[in-house]
């Protein structure tokens, strides 16, 4: 049996492995369009890569993706985090679970992931061409084989075909070329640009725990850890509501009302109890000198009392009990203008890809081409920030490796 695999990603290079180790005498080639392969695994993780989330529940990980949740399902409960982690452990590279749950190599370094899906994969004797950019894939429907033409004008041949090719344009013409839907490519996991110089100004800030709403969109909201960047927001609350709202998001050009809960774990009316408390107890000093609250940075604080129009010299005796309501306010939705993405920091990936109605999750087989397998980030699966990606891509990879010789 002849396998080929477009795409030395990390989704490609764990179909490989697998094939080659359930399947050992079939030829498995992975084709590679750049000069270097597994690039994404590289810069992964701030160049850590953040390798999985420890979150051994299939249902709760599963939760983790705005896309594919339903149909992941079944792939991570038979090859989840704790398979990640015993598969590269047991090849001699230990992980560790960082506060969060993100899982790191122990040695904070990307390259020796990289390092051993290439070692492992070049002693099993897979074949491995970089530099080798595909063109167009065709089925012979009297062969039965899949026609593989290369740019430099070869052509190979091959029974099984796995197209792992992340988010690539080409990639996903090539799953339309063998009968696929394509669900629309946009991105997800993005900061927000909030063009509010006074905001902006506190860049560095950041709150353990805000919660975030989209206006007007109900089911649009997150809680978590939120920073202020010179260009707007950031943080994992941002990047997770990035990743909920990426097609809505993308249909507004990127335009939003952005309602933030600095403190989130209490009411409006509890903020106004909290903060008259505050206030008797504190009548003689300016409002803007302390935060009453240790969860919201004395910056942040003095952003928020300059919204509610109270100067710096204002004591808490002279401001009255509406400017309280005010204050509480603000803690508890301030309003943002999002008026487009903002750079990407640690991580991006793509929301759309191969429809996952066509796809037999227990295989990772194309229901519409037999022979036809997918693996990683060209499916229309995305996770948000923490590890969840890279499981997606070794989960349907293994899968993928598992059942392309049967
Ligand atoms: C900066 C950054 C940091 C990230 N950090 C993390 C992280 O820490 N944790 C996490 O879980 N996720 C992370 N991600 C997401 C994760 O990298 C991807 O989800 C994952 O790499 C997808 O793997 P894949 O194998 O499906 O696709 P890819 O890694 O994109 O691999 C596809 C391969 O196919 C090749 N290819 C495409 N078209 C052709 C063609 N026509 N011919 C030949 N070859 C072709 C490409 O060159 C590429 O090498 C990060 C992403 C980015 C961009």
């Amino acid at each position: 049996m002849n396998i080929l695999i477009l795409g030395g990603g990390a989704a490609g290079f764990f179909a490989a492995i697998q094939s080659k180790r359930t399947f050992p005498k079939s030829t498995v080639t992975i084709l590679e369009k750049s000069p270097t392969v597994l690039a994404k695994v590289k810069v992964s993780g701030g160049g850590r890569c953040n390798v999985t989330h420890a979150c051994f529940d299939p249902r709760l990980l599963s939760e983790n993706y705005p896309r594919g949740s339903k149909a992941l399902l079944g792939p991570l409960t038979r090859f989840g985090p704790q398979d990640t982690m015993d598969w590269f452990s047991s090849r001699g590279v230990p992980l560790k679970i960082e506060s969060d749950n993100r899982v790191f190599p122990v040695s904070d370094s990307s390259q020796t992931i990289i390092d051993c899906l290439f070692g492992e994969a070049e002693s099993l004797g897979v074949r491995v061409w970089t530099e080798c950019p595909v063109e167009s894939v065709r089925k012979d429907d009297t062969s039965g084989q899949f026609m593989i033409q290369l740019k430099s004008g070869v052509e190979h041949s091959c029974d099984r075909f796995i197209l792992a090719s992340g988010s690539s344009r080409q990639g996903y013409a090539f799953a339309e070329a063998l009968g696929h839907r394509i669900e629309p490519p946009v991105p997800s996991l993005f900061t927000f640009t909030i063009p509010d110089p006074v905001l902006t100004a506190l860049s560095g800030l950041s709150v353990q725990n805000a919660h975030l709403r989209i206006a007007g969109v109900k089911s649009l909201s997150q809680k978590g850890p939120l920073l202020i960047t010179h260009w707007g927001l950031s943080g994992p609350a941002v990047l997770k509501l990035s990743a909920w709202g990426a097609r809505h998001l993308y249909d507004t050009s990127y335009k939003a009302t952005l309602l933030v809960n600095w403190l989130p774990e209490l009411t409006e009316e509890d903020l106004i109890d909290d903060l008259k408390a505050y206030q008797t107890a504190h009548m003689k000093k300016a409002v803007f000198t302390k935060s009453p609250f240790p969860e919201i940075p004395v910056r942040l604080w003095r952003y928020l009392v300059a919204k509610a129009c109270i100067a710096d010299a204002q004591t808490w005796k002279e401001i009255p009990v509406k400017i309280v309501g005010t204050l509480a306010r603000l803690l508890n939705q301030s309003t943002m203008i999002v008026t487009a993405k903002g750079p990407f920091k640690e991580e991006f990936v793509t929301c759309g890809g191969v429809s996952l109605k066509e796809v037999n999750f227990k295989t990772m087989e194309s229901t519409r081409c037999p022979g036809l397998y997918f693996a990683g980030e060209v499916l229309d699966v995305d996770g948000v920030t923490g590890g969840f990606n890279f499981q997606n891509a070794w989960a349907t990879g293994w899968i993928a490796g598992s059942s392309v010789g049967g």
